[in-house]
């Protein structure tokens, strides 16, 4: 389903995309990868000289664009559900069988795009029983209908599939792998990669199926756990039970996980939602007890955005080998059952190690990622730079506004500066690292700048509630804010996410006379931004823009601050 006007003009600017040209960046897996630089093997003399941007972007692909554009054969359509009916065997490492694809035209005719990787192949594709031709082109399948298909009609195609999903990119894509104990244990984690490494769909972001169902067929002694509500189990006879899961809420394709293993399961009941938990059996202990962090987190989130997006579906977190990831009510938790983030303080200043990193920040991507989405992955900050706000929120609820304070002002250390948040759209770039750190810093800045919490409180729990279930982009968060406060916050949003630096706030102090001039320095040129100067705990508010202006201050230069854990901004005073 297509949820937002916004997002049909933003199409059209898709299509033209398909025939420019730009950049697409690549980032560090931070979650994958340590952070500490590479070992300097030549000397100082014959290495290029230290840069503050980013290295050049890798030429834009075709199979870039046919995944990352909304061409004209998605817009033409809008998808209303999946019913994912497949076998995997552990021995032969094969995944089989088909998904039934159920959508609406919007205009009419002939071709849709649907998408699966070049890895696997294409058995048939029939509408009723009727064969339909297609053209692959890298990851992009073509399906061409004999008659022309009408907008406002509803069809539905079955598209078989088989082969060997490949093991890759930075969460492993779809891997078979073993427990400890030498069991089969076999997952999915393509948001990178994209879901079509591991079955067909229409693998794009802005458009979304109203529910689906997921029916996996796996040898005995064997659980699998996917997103939604468990239906059953059935014996079809001949060794490979089938679960059956059912999805009863709009979702991600990246979101769709499989999680196959020799699974102990436990639940516990927070009011009328349902918790479920799937763990090794040699996990189990440690998982009742760090598992009970799930209900505070749970409790915090409710408490500021409103009721657990996926109510009908449940809440589960399910044991994997990697770190995490925020698979729509079946979170994906690889931590390790200790606070922290894999046992590090995340944000190095004493309140990361007093909860687990992975329950609190997976879970967030509930509210964040999975109920209010991105409609282009260009514009993931609403995923990962709300929801590492949403960690803020939660360390604020649980510990207090000191600790909530220590912990966002920890990122500071990981913010790089080296690109803008937002990337290009229409490629499926993905943004960096900045758009989790930079990005909850912002929001911390926000906060400031509405410099009123009952009434920031407010605008959270309703920018959620208007934006819930949908798909949107970053001038849909820009436009409802501006609207909300009766600021105009563009210029504000536009600096922090489509520039490179943050705002400086620059000082010139004249103390014979008792004044200083003040002013920002940023790439808007409208940037206009209120802020606390003075002295800490009796703060004066400047509106300072990007003209001198000038105040009285009995403060000299050593003694007048900036509240910079409030705003994320650079100072300099001369
Ligand atoms: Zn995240």
């Amino acid at each position: 389903m297509i949820r937002s006007n916004f997002c049909r003009r933003l199409a059209q600017v898709a299509v033209f995309l398909v025939f420019g040209a730009g950049g697409v960046s690549s980032s560090a897996a931070w979650q994958t990868a340590s952070p500490a630089a590479p070992a300097a093997t030549s000397p100082a003399w014959q290495r290029p000289p230290a840069t503050a941007t980013a290295p050049p972007p890798a030429p834009v692909t075709r199979a870039d664009i046919l995944r990352g554009a909304y061409g004209p054969y998605r817009v033409n359509n809008d998808l209303l559900s999946y019913h994912l009916d497949i076998r995997v065997d552990p021995e032969k490492q094969t995944v089989s069988g088909k998904n039934s694809i159920r959508f609406k035209m919007l205009q009419d005719g002939t071709r849709i795009q649907l998408d699966l990787h070049s890895a696997l192949n294409v058995d048939k594709i029939l509408l009723g029983a009727t064969p339909l031709a297609y053209v692959r082109d890298s990851g992009a399948v073509f399906v061409d209908f004999p008659e022309t298909l009408h907008a406002g009609q509803e069809y539905t195609i079955d598209f078989y599939y088989s082969g060997h999903p490949l093991t890759t990119a930075r969460f492993g894509g779809f891997t078979f792998g073993k427990d400890p104990a030498g069991r089969p244990w076999i997952y999915t984690a393509c948001e990178d990669i994209g879901a079509s490494v591991w079955w067909p769909n229409k693998d794009q972001w802005r458009d979304e199926v109203e529910n689906m169902q997921i029916s996996v067929a796996i040898p005995n002694g064997l659980v699998d756990v996917s997103n939604g509500k468990f239906v059953g189990k059935t014996d079809l006879g001949d060794g490979y039970p089938r679960w059956d899961w059912l999805v009863q809420y709009p979702v991600n394709s990246y979101d769709v996980a499989l999680n196959i293993g020799n699974y102990a399961h436990f639940s516990d009941q927070l009011g009328d939602l349902a918790l479920d938990f799937y763990v090794l059996p040699e996990d189990l202990e440690k998982a009742k007890k760090q598992f009970v962090q799930a209900k505070g987190m749970i409790e915090a989130y409710q408490h500021y955005f409103g009721e657990y997006p996926f109510k009908k579906d449940g809440y589960k977190l399910v044991e994997v080998p990697y770190a995490g990831m925020e698979h729509q009510s079946a979170v994906a938790y690889g931590n390790h059952f200790t606070n922290g983030y894999l046992g590090r303080d995340w944000t190095g200043v004493g309140v990361s190690p007093k909860f687990d990193f992975i329950i609190i920040h997976e879970s967030g991507h509930e509210w964040f990622g999975n109920s209010v989405s991105a409609a282009d992955r260009s514009d993931m900050w609403i995923h990962e730079g709300w929801t590492t706000y949403l960690e803020v929120l939660y360390v604020e609820y649980t510990f207090g506004h000191e600790d909530a304070l220590k912990y966002v002002n920890g990122y500071k250390a990981k913010v790089q500066n080296r690109e803008p948040i937002i990337a290009e759209r229409g490629i499926a770039a993905t943004p960096p690292q900045d758009m989790y750190f930079k990005g909850a810093l912002f929001l911390n800045t926000l906060r400031s700048v509405v410099n009123d919490d009952a009434r920031w409180w407010t605008l959270l729990h309703d920018f959620y509630q208007h934006f819930k279930y949908q798909n949107i982009m970053t001038e849909d968060v820009v436009a409802y804010f501006n609207q909300q406060t009766g600021m105009y916050l563009t210029p504000l949003f536009d600096q922090y996410l489509r520039h490179t630096a943050i705002p400086t706030l620059e000082l010139k102090f004249n103390e014979a006379d008792g004044t200083v001039d003040y002013r920002w320095q940023a790439d808007e040129p409208d940037f206009a931004m209120p802020i606390r100067v003075g002295k800490k705990n009796d703060w004066q508010v400047v509106q300072a823009t990007t003209y001198w202006q000038t105040m009285k201050t009995p403060l000299k230069k050593n003694e007048f601050d900036v509240a910079t854990d409030l705003y994320f901004v650079n100072v300099s005073k001369e």
